[in-house]
């Protein structure tokens, strides 16, 4: 995998020397996007990626590409949309869960690696 690195699914872009990203069954993403994924799911406001993609709200129907859901439990077992990150251009979705999981993994990641 580290001799041929696939692209952020989000912003097209390659790791750089160093670069950890959260692996997903159809290639990772990048921490940047992860960044700007979480702020996005927040304030629903479209950005752009550092790839240069559009990176929107996904449409209701497209699953997240990570845990193929697009609807989450709650605690009291009811059913409510998973709010999800889309890249028209590159095809890719994620929900706010992954985002949040991906981003916990990159900074387990990096505080192991600074102690
Ligand atoms: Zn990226
Ligand atoms: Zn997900």
């Amino acid at each position: 995998m580290r001799r041929n690195p696939s692209p952020c699914r989000f912003c097209g872009r390659l790791p750089g020397p160093g670069q950890h990203r959260a692996p997903g069954p159809r290639g990772p993403i990048c921490a940047d996007c992860l960044e700007d994924g979480l702020l996005l799911v927040r304030d629903g406001r479209e950005r752009i990626s550092q790839g240069g993609t559009a990176l929107t709200l996904a449409p209701a129907a497209q699953a997240c590409e990570f845990c193929d859901r697009t609807e989450r439990r709650t605690f009291f077992g009811r059913l409510r949309p998973l709010t999800r990150m889309g890249c028209t251009e590159r095809g890719s979705v994620i929900c706010a869960e992954c985002l949040e999981r991906g981003g916990d993994l990159l900074n387990r990641i990096s505080r192991e690696r600074t102690t």
